[in-house]
């Protein structure tokens, strides 16, 4: 394939006939951890999987080609193409800039390696003009955005973060787990890195854990899979063809995903128990107009706050038969999730508070089911607290 395809070519037909041995249309899975020297001295394109294999190859080129990047790295999980990402661009008196509202893992990971003084970290509002400017004038190594953000879906404009990331030299990544190149290409809007947790979206079947760092270069891609063989960072053959496997689908998913979720909006926005609905299609959501611009669709991650007691909100949510109560986000399953006490209880009350996640917010990740199931289920479980 080459990236004067559209994404829906891309993602289907990346590496389909590339067998020259059998002429499957399919590319085999190569298990093998090694592959022989036609010769003594005579480098082969692989040698040994850690460092590199056809199938996570394959994977590399369909990932790449669809954010319009140069190279990439798979790695392990979404969180190692994070690390991966600062094991190689950071030193001990570098400093990240990082969103104070990212996935709760990758806080976590920036937090304790700054503890150990591998890096400098701070985490700011990134939408917040004043303390972006502060953040940029100590002159960070690297930035990272992650838009729209989890839970509340914050949209942060790209181009402005990288604009000023130019002039001070700094590099930037984007996690795109949430819209997926099908809905959003930050390296066109000036980004140097794509990260992915490819476990959500890019595989979409929640069975697979995985991840990817995209690059805008050549010179970065090489780095980058230099250091992933050095850290033991990358994917495995057989979650490699699973996950391009998935993601096949991924432009008629991406965009029954979202038409289904902009449904299940109109519906909540007519449920007096709603109180305040998060999904930056809404004309009123912060960032609506930049999601606009910077983005080719609105995502089916949006999060709303149920009026009532704790209590009718634990019956709501028990009610639910096509919303699995789990966290994780991205697959053809409808998923409830209760943020203050599963995917952000690690950040405590306080902290909570701070970014504006009540005990009353539930996060939808919009599934494949048929859209009016998924809104019967959801009138149902609402009916049965009005009672
Ligand atoms: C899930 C997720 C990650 C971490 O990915 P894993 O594959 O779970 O390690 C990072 N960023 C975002 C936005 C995510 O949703």
């Amino acid at each position: 394939m080459s990236s004067k395809h559209k994404s829906s070519t891309i993602a289907v037909r990346t590496g389909i006939e590339s067998d020259t041995q059998y002429h499957a249309v399919v590319p085999p899975i190569y298990l093998s951890t090694n592959y022989g020297f036609p010769s003594f001295g005579d480098v082969p394109q692989y040698d040994y999987t850690r460092s590199g294999n056809p199938n996570r190859g394959l994977l590399e080129t369909a990932l790449y080609e669809l954010e319009s990047g140069k190279g990439a790295v798979i790695t392990n999980c979404g969180t190692s193409a994070l690390n991966l990402w600062v094991s190689a661009f950071l030193g001990s008196d570098d400093l990240i800039i990082a969103p104070h509202d990212c996935y709760g893992g990758t806080y976590r990971l920036f937090n304790t390696r700054a503890q150990k003084g591998d890096f400098k970290v701070e985490f700011i509002d990134q939408s917040d003009e004043v303390a972006l400017a502060k953040a940029i004038a100590k002159k960070p190594k690297l930035i990272l955005i992650e838009t729209p953000s989890n839970p509340l879906v914050r949209v942060v404009d790209i181009q402005k973060v990288c604009a000023q990331a130019t002039e001070v030299g700094a590099l930037v990544a984007v996690d795109n787990t949430f819209l997926t190149p099908i809905f959003q290409k930050p390296l066109e809007l000036g980004a140097d890195f794509v990260i992915h947790s490819t476990t959500k979206y890019i595989n979409g079947h929640s069975d697979v854990i995985g991840g990817v760092v995209i690059t805008k270069t050549e010179q970065h891609a090489e780095e980058l899979a230099w250091w992933g063989n050095c850290i033991g960072a990358t994917g495995t053959p057989f979650d490699s063809y699973l996950t391009l496997r998935g993601l096949r689908t991924l432009g008629v998913r991406m965009r029954a995903h979202e038409e289904s979720s902009q449904q299940i909006l109109t519906y909540l926005q007519s449920q007096k128990r709603v109180k305040k609905i998060y999904h930056p299609s809404l004309p009123e959501h912060p960032g609506h107009d930049i999601a606009q611009r910077q983005q080719s669709g609105f995502g089916s991650m949006l999060s709303f706050e149920l009026e009532g007691t704790m209590e009718q909100l634990k019956e709501f949510v028990g009610a639910l038969k096509l919303f699995s109560l789990a966290e994780s986000l991205g697959g053809v399953e409808s998923l409830i999730c209760h943020p203050a006490t599963m995917t952000h209880r690690a950040m405590g009350e306080e902290a909570l508070a701070q970014a504006g996640i009540s005990h009353q917010l539930l996060r939808l990740s919009v599934g494949l089911e048929d859209s009016s199931d998924l809104i019967d289920d959801l009138v149902q479980a609402f009916d049965l607290i009005e009672e």
